[in-house]
């Protein structure tokens, strides 16, 4: 989205709200989010309760955005400022919140962009992930190993649940699979149907560094998906692997829709609700 439709669209606390709200409700029909059904009623406060369950609802309710205290316009100058990848300490001094309040609402974009992948809901399922919602500690998961799955111009990164980083390592003692280093990051030859294998070393696999290596990796000459996001990998700090999974999976939202205008679609994922609340 070019800056002059943006400006227009957060010209006032409504017209950002009205905009947002375009993408939480089909032909403006309000239905209950908790048990879908769509006979509800309008209280005074302006808030609307299901006839079938009794749950008391707003427009964002159960939504990702509503998990952070932002306004519809501080809202849409956020995901403009994440859609440009503005860093989190620029973001907070632009947008006058504090360092935590940001990572927080990053923490909840990345979930919405990671609930819209093929495996994200299982994945968030099975860490337990909405706590990063409620601002509770992160949830400790182990390593992950991604594979790397480019299919014509899109990329698949998909979460392995039956590799963890000691059969990685195992692979590449025992079975050659060559693996290089990036910081923190390691990266393999190719594996089955994936390119490579990405994962986040705890220092486990560092240890068993060989020499210096010349041959190329497949992934290394990949032209679209490795040349697009190595830069980016390369800036890529972290100290925990739940970052490191949430962050992989932005880079395969960012990639497959490198060539449209993200900004509508950030809103969107934001503006989805939050699979198994409670
Ligand atoms: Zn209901």
């Amino acid at each position: 989205m070019k800056l002059n439709t943006y400006e227009h669209l957060i010209k006032s606390h409504n017209s950002a709200k009205k905009f947002l709200l375009k993408f939480c409700w089909k032909n403006h029909q309000r239905y209950c989010p908790r048990c879908s059904c769509r006979k509800v009623y309008s209280l005074e406060s302006g808030r609307r309760r299901c006839s079938k369950c009794g749950y008391t609802f707003h427009d964002f309710s159960r939504r990702f955005l509503n998990f952070a205290r932002l306004s519809p316009r501080q809202w849409l100058r956020f995901i403009k400022l994440f859609e440009l990848e503005v860093d989190p300490e620029m973001m907070s001094s632009q947008l006058n919140l504090s360092y935590n309040s940001i990572r927080k609402t990053l923490n909840i974009s990345r979930l919405s962009l990671l609930a819209g992948s093929l495996d994200g809901p299982l994945i968030i399922r099975n860490f337990n992930l909405v706590s990063l919602l409620r601002g509770e500690s992160s949830p400790a998961i182990p390593s992950p190993v991604l594979g790397i799955l480019p299919l014509q111009d899109k990329v698949y990164i998909d979460f392995l649940w039956d590799i963890d980083l000691e059969t990685l390592l195992h692979f590449k003692l025992n079975f050659h699979l060559q693996t290089r280093h990036m910081g923190r990051i390691v990266y393999t030859a190719p594996y089955k149907k994936y390119l490579s294998l990405v994962a986040w070393d705890d220092g486990l696999m560092a240890r068993h560094k060989k020499g210096k290596l010349s041959d190329k990796l497949p992934i290394e000459t990949d032209r679209w998906f490795w040349a697009y996001s190595k830069p980016k990998l390369e800036r890529f700090r972290t100290v925990n692997p739940l970052r490191f999974l949430l962050y992989l999976k932005e880079l395969e939202f960012r990639f497959n829709h490198r060539t449209l205008d993200m900004f509508p679609v950030l809103c969107a994922h934001l503006c989805e609700f939050v699979p198994d609340l409670e």
